[in-house]
């Protein structure tokens, strides 16, 4: 399932093929939708923004496209017109003269006036999106802190798309993992320095498995593993999807178990139970 950082970087092409040319043509399945067809037509594209899993594909006429990938959703971008050979249902076609953006499979797509985008039950909720919005470390931190937040286990919590939107399943291993923080502990749990490192640990995973085709795990051990030889999901995490193997500070084995209802990877010397997350 897409996190976060594959949602921005579909964002990224789907804006790129779109921006700087009017949508000459624009195709909805969902009969509720098709009204709209023509309020596109000749629209200009401005930015193409995420909210964690969510697109927003904001036109310069006052009108934004939400989608929501869900578990099967895709994009395709194409040559205008051209689409690619898949079994899946075509859902939004944008063109352009020269590109089409395709969105295959998603069920979950609104037309919203730009000033009902805020309202909208889904972006009304989301946390903030790192990679969307600059957060500064500081204010991560005083979300910790919050008493919705604060006595939750960070492995439900990172899992919350009310509380940071975009991560999911690797990347709440992965963080924990890069803040030392044992998944069962909780923010109130930790000390200052923990809580800054976590703050830390979100911002630059998020930003590294963006720029690096999702890779979290350190990037020159990468390298170095790739070029020994490695196949990528050898190289590309810390912990997740590594059960068993030993840890790449300490060669501890890494555990794996279900936390929230799906499977979590830590390292039990990296990432020791505080005595009070042991209660
Ligand atoms: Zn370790």
């Amino acid at each position: 399932m897409p996190e976060g950082p594959e949602i921005r970087r579909a964002a990224d092409h789907v804006e790129k093929a779109l921006s700087g040319r009017p949508v000459l043509e624009i195709s909805f399945a969902f009969e509720q939708l098709k009204d709209y067809e023509d309020v596109f037509q000749g629209a200009m594209v401005k930015r193409v923004e995420t909210r964690g899993k969510a697109m927003l594909i904001r036109f310069d006429q006052g009108y934004t496209i939400y989608s929501h990938n869900q578990l099967y959703g895709k994009w395709y971008v194409r040559n205008a017109y051209n689409y690619p050979k898949t079994n899946r249902q075509l859902r939004l076609a944008i063109h352009n003269e020269k590109k089409s953006a395709l969105l295959y499979s998603a069920s979950d797509i609104e037309v919203l006036r730009d000033e009902e985008v805020e309202e909208h039950p889904f972006i009304a909720k989301v946390g903030p999106d790192l990679l969307n919005d600059s957060i500064p470390r500081k204010e991560l931190i005083d979300r910790f802190k919050e008493k919705r937040f604060h006595r939750r286990k960070w492995s439900s919590l990172l899992l919350d798309q009310s509380f940071i939107a975009g991560v999911g399943n690797y990347l709440r291993s992965e963080i924990l993992f890069a803040a030392n923080i044992h998944p069962d502990s909780r923010p109130m749990d930790c000390t200052e320095e923990q809580l800054s490192k976590a703050a830390d640990a979100c911002i630059e995973l998020m930003w590294r498995s963006y720029k690096n085709k999702g890779i979290t795990n350190d990037l020159e051990l990468a390298e170095r593993l790739k070029a020994e030889g490695a196949k990528r999901y050898e190289y590309r995490h810390w912990v997740f999807n590594r059960e068993g193997q030993p840890c790449r500070i300490d060669g501890t084995e890494i555990i794996k178990y279900k936390a929230a209802s799906r499977r979590c990877y830590y390292c039990p010397t990296c990432q020791p139970k505080t005595s009070s997350s042991q209660k």
